[in-house]
């Protein structure tokens, strides 16, 4: 209703691991058209991470990142570095007990979905934004921060923004930048078979055929979600069905 009557909301703010595409570029178009202002942070959180070589190895284009900020016409740019977000260490950590961050993601990578609980909160408590900008490429973390949201009466919106994907189907990612050309076409493979009526056995039968590591391929609620890996790269995606 306000935006119907031209009024703009006040600021938007779209957290970001960097190594910035265009599925980031979408979610900074989308609060760029809807808010006075747009924050957006680039904060590759140690704490989400249980792989201390999964950290090691996440891209970093710090440079170019800043130049298509400043290209996109954002207004701020928040870096935080380590210290400054965990000023006492670790002492205090958001979790969700009994739902989804139990399931997928949350097996497979025990205290990511913690760290990015924590980090969200700490970003929205420094940023203070009227609304949130976040992909359902990561469709677990999108239900886990509504939730939290929710639950702990956050004053903020969360705006969903649908996957971009390339003309393959593979869904951007930070990650895509460390797979070879004949991977990333590879990889589109994930999506395709997603998408296909085959049932969830067939699928991940199929990507294993196929040369593919399968975490989970798996229909909860009204999506199916999967998660590959191709050497060490590790690449989720989900469809609604
Ligand atoms: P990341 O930098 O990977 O932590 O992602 C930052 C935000 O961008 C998250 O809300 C992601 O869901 C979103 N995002 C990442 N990839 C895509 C994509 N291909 N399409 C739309 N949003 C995305």
């Amino acid at each position: 209703e306000f935006l119907k009557s031209g009024t703009k909301l006040s600021r938007g703010f779209v957290p970001t691991m960097g190594a910035l595409h265009q599925g980031h570029v979408s979610l900074i178009k989308r609060s760029l058209r809807d808010c006075l202002e747009t924050v957006v942070s680039i904060f590759v959180n140690p704490k989400q991470f249980n792989s201390a070589e999964d950290l090691n190895n996440y891209p970093s284009t710090i440079e170019k990142d800043l130049e298509l900020l400043e290209k996109q016409n954002v207004d701020v740019c928040f870096l935080p570095t380590k210290e400054s977000m965990y000023p006492l260490g670790d002492n205090i950590e958001v979790a969700e007990l009994n739902g989804v961050s139990k399931k997928f993601c949350g097996l497979d990578r025990p205290g990511h979905f913690e760290g990015v609980l924590t980090v969200v909160l700490k970003l929205l408590n420094l940023v203070q934004p009227q609304v949130l900008y976040m992909g359902e490429k990561d469709q677990q973390q999108l239900q886990l921060v509504r939730t939290m949201i929710e639950s702990l009466f956050l004053d903020v919106d969360l705006v969903e923004i649908d996957t971009v994907r390339e003309s393959s189907g593979l869904a951007l990612s930070s990650r895509n930048i460390r797979l070879s050309d004949e991977d990333r076409l590879r990889a589109s493979e994930l999506f395709i078979s997603l998408s296909s009526t085959a049932s969830d056995e067939e699928v991940r039968e199929n990507l294993e055929h196929k040369g593919f590591v399968v975490d989970y391929i798996e229909t909860y609620n009204d999506r199916r979600f999967g998660a590959i890996r191709i050497g060490d790269v590790r690449l989720i995606d989900n469809v609604k069905v």
